[in-house]
């Protein structure tokens, strides 16, 4: 039987009315498939749950909170992030068939709607979906993160390397290559 500090089960607002739910868990960064997530503190969840207005409808609403150090895409130092997300969440009946899914109308104020084919939501999984929702595409240190140089991989935000002269070198000295041969060409 599913625990009902661990879920929010349907059946059992039904029968007893609306529910509250308070929890931490402790999630690991590989669980969240994002290689950015470099550590995840504990993570804190609340919520509260009750019928909806529509028949089998259930509403959760709540809020979710955790510190992680994230890897910056740019310069790849993990930095520090501190996550706190509200939360409203409808679940209605999954649609049975496509002619059922071809009536729903989803207005974007109903993004939050979620369909549901078992009648118990796993808080946890909706603590992990919260943190997704909160990783940013590329985390960044700073928005001003100068990033690691392409050729000797030296941090920008910490040390100026001195790439960019040869690499302007290089390319002055390939072009006099091009007319070296420009001239050979002329002479032959
Ligand atoms: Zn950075
Ligand atoms: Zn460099």
């Amino acid at each position: 039987m599913l625990d009902r500090r661990d879920n929010i089960l349907f059946d059992e607002i039904d029968k007893d009315g609306p529910q509250d739910y308070s929890r931490t868990y402790t999630i690991a960064p590989a669980d969240l498939a994002r290689h950015e997530v470099v550590n995840l503190g504990p993570v804190s969840i609340t919520a509260s749950a009750r019928k909806g207005d529509l028949p089998a409808e259930y509403i959760a609403e709540g809020s979710t909170r955790f510190t992680a150090d994230f890897a910056c895409s740019r310069c790849v130092e993990p930095y520090p992030f501190a996550g706190f997300s509200n939360f409203h969440l409808r679940y209605r009946p999954h649609p049975q068939d496509a002619r059922e899914d071809a009536e729903l109308e989803i207005t974007p104020a109903e993004l939050d709607i979620e369909f549901y084919t078992e009648r118990a939501i796993a808080i946890r999984d909706l603590a992990v979906e919260q943190i997704q929702l909160l990783i940013p595409m590329k985390p960044l240190c700073d928005d001003n993160c100068l990033g690691l140089c392409p050729q000797c991989g030296a941090n920008g935000n910490r040390e100026a390397c001195s790439c960019e002269a040869s690499i302007a070198d290089e390319r002055w000295g390939a072009l006099l290559g091009i007319r070296e041969k420009i001239a050979k060409k002329r002479e032959s």
